[in-house]
C-alpha cells in the first residue's frame, strides 16, 4: 500500500532525497565515513554548509545583505532570540494570528525589560482569518512579528504588509520555501526545518545586517553577531540535518525554483479546496481570503464523523490526518515534498467516503 504523509511536522520528504542520503549514508564520497562521523570542521562538511547556504540563496534570492544562520533550538527558540537580539531598548509589536504568534506573544512579554504590543488580533474568531492591519505603526518600534503561515489554523497572509522603516520579522515555518516571498520584504525570517526543509534539529534564520545587534547577548549561543561571525559554528551544528537540507535544495532546484514549485503547490490546494467547496460532508473551517497552501483543515461538525474518516482514511495510507487537538477534524499538510499524486488519490476517497455516508 502506499503510505501518504499529511503530517504538519516533522513531515514528507521528497524520495530522491532520502534515496541519496541511503546511497551516501556508509560512505560519503569515498571518505569511508558517514557525514555523521564527519568533523565539523572537515573540508567535506564546509564544503556541504557551503553548498546548502549558497543553494538557499539562489532558491530565495538573498541579497548580499542578508547573511544566512543554520542555528538549533526550532522555531521556538527564535522566540526568545528575536526580542533579544533585535529590540533592546525599542517596543516591540506583534500581530496575532493563532497558536504559534501567541506563543511567541507570551514568549517576549516573559522578558521583563521588554515593552511588547500586540497590533492586531484573529483570536475573536479562533483565527479562522486574517486581521486587517493598521496603515501605520510606531516607526521607532524594533519590528513587527507576523507568523506568514499558520501551521495549525490553515490561515496565511495573502499579501505582506509594509510598516515603513519597522522591518517585518516573519516566522515561516510553514511556508518557508513554498510561496514565492520577496527576502527583502523582510528584516529577519526564521523556520524550523522539519517542515518543509529538512530534518528536525536545524533552524533557518535569514537577516538583515544592519539588525544584527551591537551590544553582545548575555549567552553567547543566543547571539546573532556572534553566530554570524561564527559561520553558524560557534558550536557542532547539526550536521546531519544540514546536510539534508542541501539535498532538499538541490531536489527544489531540479523541480524549477521556487516559481515552479509554487505553481504546484497551488494546483495541490485547489484540488483538495475545490473538493471540499464541492463536498456537502466537509467544511472548511478558514474564511475564503485567509487559506493556506500549505496546511489545510477541514471538519464534517460532527466529532463522530471525523473520527470515522480518519480511521477509514488510514485504512487506505492516508497517515497522520488528525486535526490539531485545538481544532479537532482533519488537516492535510501539503508541503513542497507531498505529491500531485497524493492529493488526487485522497480527493477520490473523500468522494468514496461521502457517497458512502448517503447509503447509511
Ligand atoms: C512548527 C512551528 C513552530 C515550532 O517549531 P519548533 O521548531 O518545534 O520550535 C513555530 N511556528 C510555526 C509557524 C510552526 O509551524
Amino acid at each position: 500500500m502506499t503510505i501518504y504523509n499529511f503530517s504538519a511536522g516533522p513531515a514528507v520528504l521528497p524520495k530522491k532525497v532520502l534515496e541519496t542520503a541511503q546511497s551516501e549514508l556508509l560512505n560519503y564520497r569515498g571518505s569511508g565515513m558517514s557525514v555523521m562521523e564527519l568533523s565539523h570542521r572537515s573540508s567535506l562538511f564546509d564544503e556541504i554548509i557551503c553548498s546548502a547556504e549558497s543553494l538557499l540563496r539562489e532558491l530565495m534570492e538573498i541579497p548580499d545583505n542578508y547573511k544566512v544562520l543554520f542555528l538549533q533550538g526550532g522555531a521556538s527558540l527564535q522566540f526568545s532570540m528575536v526580542p533579544l537580539n533585535l529590540a533592546q531598548g525599542k517596543k516591540a509589536l506583534y500581530v496575532d494570528t493563532g497558536a504559534w504568534s501567541k506563543k511567541a506573544i507570551s514568549v517576549a512579554k516573559a522578558i521583563s525589560t521588554l515593552d511588547v504590543e500586540v497590533i492586531a488580533s484573529s483570536e475573536d474568531k479562533s483565527y479562522n482569518y486574517i486581521p486587517e492591519l493598521p496603515q501605520t505603526v510606531d516607526q521607532a518600534a524594533a519590528y513587527v512579528h507576523i507568523t506568514t503561515n499558520n501551521t495549525i489554523e490553515g490561515t496565511a497572509y495573502s499579501t505582506i504588509p509594509n510598516f515603513g522603516k519597522v522591518p517585518v520579522v516573519a516566522d515561516m515555518s510553514s511556508n518557508i520555501l513554498a510561496n514565492d516571498y520577496q527576502v527583502t520584504d523582510f528584516g529577519l525570517i526564521y523556520a524550523g526545518a522539519q517542515k518543509n526543509i529538512g530534518p528536525a534539529g536545524l533552524t533557518v534564520v535569514i537577516i538583515r545586517e544592519d539588525l544584527l545587534n551591537q551590544t553582545a547577548i548575555f549567552a553567547p549561543m543566543l547571539d546573532y553577531a556572534l553566530q554570524v561571525k561564527s559561520n553558524s559554528m560557534y558550536n557542532t551544528p547539526p550536521t546531519y540535518s544540514i546536510y539534508m537540507a542541501k539535498l532538499v535544495f538541490e531536489w527544489l532546484k531540479d523541480q524549477g525554483g521556487i516559481p515552479s514549485i509554487f505553481e504546484k503547490n497551488k494546483e495541490k490546494a485547489k484540488i483538495l479546496y475545490d473538493a471540499i467547496e464541492k463536498s456537502e460532508l466537509f467544511k472548511s473551517p478558514v474564511r475564503s481570503d485567509s487559506r493556506s497552501l500549505t496546511n489545510i483543515p477541514f471538519v464534517t461538525g460532527n466529532v463522530e464523523l471525523d473520527k470515522a474518516f480518519n480511521q477509514a482514511a488510514l485504512a487506505e495510507g492516508f497517515q497522520n490526518l488528525k486535526g490539531h487537538r485545538s481544532v479537532g477534524g482533519m488537516r492535510a499538510s501539503l508541503y513542497n515534498a507531498f505529491p500531485l499524486e497524493g492529493v488526487r488519490a485522497f480527493v477520490t476517497f473523500m468522494e468514496k467516503f461521502e457517497s458512502e455516508q448517503g447509503g447509511k
